[in-house]
Order: structure tokens, then sequence, then C-alpha cells
């Protein structure tokens, strides 16, 4: 049996236990960014045509413990606006069953559970923990993207309460399924993968299986540096990651025996100190001078990489070109946002670092997919079999 998906349930009427990616950025409880709240709506929208009884959980976050901070409580007021209906939080769900709480609800009334990590069984998969939650539901439905890369009681022990027709996937993760596997089954050339961010571990997995099918690879972000390291160019300070450069020699290999053009930085935007007021230096060269470190991509970067990017027919985008947090370090990854929204081929951009990049530059709206998530999607497009997935195609 294939993959169940939201329009296959019966509805009507019926008890419903969703779990939803809600895990938004919230600075003194307020949410910076309700992309992934809104793209639930269809989802919730959908549930709430058949049956007003809908219990919602999510996680938010890495707590410890029930932390404040990590309350669930601004996302609840925020689904209650854009929804137009009340949105209780449930603080409990092991001694208070979700289930039994519809019976006190009124009319326009859903339940939201507070965040799913508040409670000792979900990371560990508890399936006790699970069955306390999921009983008394009829359906369960699993739109949280972003999560189903975990292992979690929300994302798999709870699935496995209910039968095959009983559990279903949500309109979200159809959505990201289809516009991933699409890229991954057929790619039109010249196909570019742009990989930047942080450290070459975390990407590598998804570099090594695309570097079968991509013709150019532009790398930015500190990784660039240790990439650079590794062809024998001083970086200064850069960020290095030393211990990586076997893997980066599979690269290489893989590269040269599929003729794939892997583009590096050529000039850079350094400073003396990693700190956001530190003053930007250009470096028209791609050595960095001992002392500096390299924190953005240089303006002739910028055109190289620009010209691969219009000439592309297919572009995935994962991670940003620089610190772009830093307005003096943000321009290289803006200017490839930039580029990569004017091009006419498909274009898809993962990654939650990305997506609130694609976002600040202003051009979400000219990308053909933005995955919302950030490892789940990393995992889908390293080949990587997905337990929140898997457990609703068995
Ligand atoms: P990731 O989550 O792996 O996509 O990494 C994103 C992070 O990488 C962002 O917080 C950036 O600030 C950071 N980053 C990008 N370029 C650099 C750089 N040259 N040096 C240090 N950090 C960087």
């Amino acid at each position: 049996m294939g993959l169940l998906f939201l329009d296959n349930l019966d509805l009507a009427g019926k008890k419903v236990l969703l779990r939803l990616d809600l895990n938004v950025p919230i600075k003194n409880g307020k949410i910076k960014d309700n992309t992934r709240i809104k793209a639930a709506l269809p989802t919730i929208n959908h549930i709430l045509e058949h049956t007003d009884k809908l219990a919602i959980m999510s996680h938010l976050g890495r707590p410890k413990k029930r932390e404040t901070e990590f309350s669930l409580e601004p996302v609840g007021a925020e689904l209650s606006r854009l929804l137009g209906v009340d949105v209780v939080l449930l603080d409990d769900c092991v001694d208070q069953s979700p289930s039994a709480m519809f019976g006190q609800l009124r009319p326009k009334q859903i339940i939201l559970i507070e965040n799913i990590r508040f409670f000792e069984g979900e990371t560990k998969n508890d399936p006790e923990f699970a069955k306390e939650v999921a009983k008394g539901f009829d359906f369960y439905v699993n739109d949280a993207f972003g999560a189903v890369h975990r292992a979690h009681a929300s994302t798999v022990a709870m699935a496995e309460c209910f039968d095959k027709k009983h559990r279903a996937a949500g309109y979200l993760i159809r959505e990201e399924i289809d516009a991933l596997s699409a890229l991954m089954k057929q790619p039109k050339a010249p196909f570019t993968v742009i990989v930047g961010g942080a450290k070459v571990a975390d990407k590598i997995g998804v570099m090594l299986n695309l570097i079968n099918k991509c013709n150019h690879m532009i790398i930015g972000g500190a990784m660039a540096y240790t990439f650079l390291k590794y062809r024998g160019i001083e970086v200064g300070a850069s960020r290095v990651e030393e211990d990586k450069f076997s893997l980066v020699e599979s690269i290489y290999r893989n590269a040269e025996a599929r003729k794939v053009q892997i583009h590096l930085p050529v000039d850079h935007v350094a400073a003396e100190k990693f700190d956001e007021q530190a003053a930007p230096i250009n470096i028209d060269s791609p050595r960095i001078p001992e002392g500096l470190m390299a924190l953005d991509i240089g303006p002739e970067t910028v055109k190289e990489y620009k010209k691969v990017i219009s000439d592309s027919r297919t572009i995935l985008w994962n991670g940003p070109m620089g610190v772009f947090e830093w307005p003096a370090f943000a321009k290289g990854s803006i200017a490839i946002a930039k580029a990569v929204a004017d091009c006419s081929g498909k274009t898809l951009v993962g990654g939650g670092d990305s997506v609130a990049l694609v976002q600040q530059a202003g051009v979400g709206d000219q990308m053909d997919h933005i995955s919302t998530g950030g490892g789940a999607s990393i995992e889908f497009l390293e080949g990587k079999s997905l337990p929140g997935i898997k457990v609703l195609s068995e």
C-alpha cells in the first residue's frame, strides 16, 4: 500500500489528531516569521470543512524541560487569528486525554496540545505515551514535513496506533514529496546545485548524492574555505574543517568522473574578527591574507555564480553564501537569492536558513518551491528513508 493522503479519508464528524510543524522563530513572545503556520493552513482548513473535532500537536525548539520560552501559546494565538476559530491550549495530554476534551468545547473551538517535546515520551518514540495521546481519536494525520526525518512518538509511534486506513499525510507533505521527487527524478540540464552554510559535514550527504545528477556545484558560505584550503589556497583565519578533507576529496573524485564543474569563490568580503560590527574588508583574490576571515563571497564571485545560475534549467539551493544575518556580510547571499529568483528554470530552495534568506531578499514568491523542512528535505535529497513518511506507507 502506498502513502495515503488526507483526501482519501472520510472525516465527517470524526476526531482527528493532527501533527504539524509549527516550529516558528519566536522572540520575546512574538512570532518573527509565520511561514510554517501558513503552510499548514490548507490541511487544517480541509479537516475543519469536515469536522470540528480537531487536536493539533507540534514541537517548538528543543526544550530540556517545560519552559515558557518554548510554549506554543503565541502559535495558538496566531493560528486563531489566521483560522478565525478559538484555539484552546491543552497543557497536558497524558493525564488529560485530548480526545476526551471535545465534549467540553464550544462550536468553533479546536485543541492545540502544548509543545509535544515537553513530554518525555516524545523524543523516545515511546509507544505507551503515544497510546495515551492517541486514544479516542478516529484518524491520525501528519503534515509536519519538517519533522518526518525524526522517529519520535508524534511522528511514528502515534501513527502506529492507527490502522492503515486511518492514518494519512497532509497537503504539505504531498507538495514537498512531489517537488523533491521531481527534482531527483528528472532534473533538466544544466542542473546547478548551490550549497552554502556553516559546515561541510551537514551537507556532504546531499552533495555526494547530487553530484551524480547535477552539472554544476556552486559552493559558498563557511564550507567554501574548507574546499579552498583543500585546493591549496590560503584562507587566513576563515573557518576550515581540516578533518573533512577526505570528504572534499570524494566530492572532487566524483565530480571529475561525471564532469561536474565545481565553482569556488574567487574573491571575498572578510573581517578581522567574527563580529557583526566588524568592518567589511574586500579581498579581490581567492587567497585570504593571514588574520582575516572571509564572511561573504565577493562581487566577482557573485558575477561568476550569476552566469552559471542564469544558464541553468534546474536549481537546488541550500545554505547561505555568507553570514547573511549581519547586513555587512549579507550582500553575496542576497545577490544569489535574486539571481536564483530571476532564473527561468525550475528553482527549489531548501533548508531553514536559505528560506529565511529568500524571504529577507523579498523573492520568496519567485521560487518554484520552498521546502519548509530543513533536515527533512536534506535527508530526502540524500536518498534516505524518512521514518515519519515510511510509517504511513507501510
Ligand atoms: P547552515 O545552517 O549549515 O545552512 O548554516 C547557516 C549558517 O552559516 C548561518 O548562520 C551563517 O551565518 C553561517 N555562515 C555562512 N557563511 C559563513 C562564513 N563565511 N563564516 C562563518 N559562518 C558562516
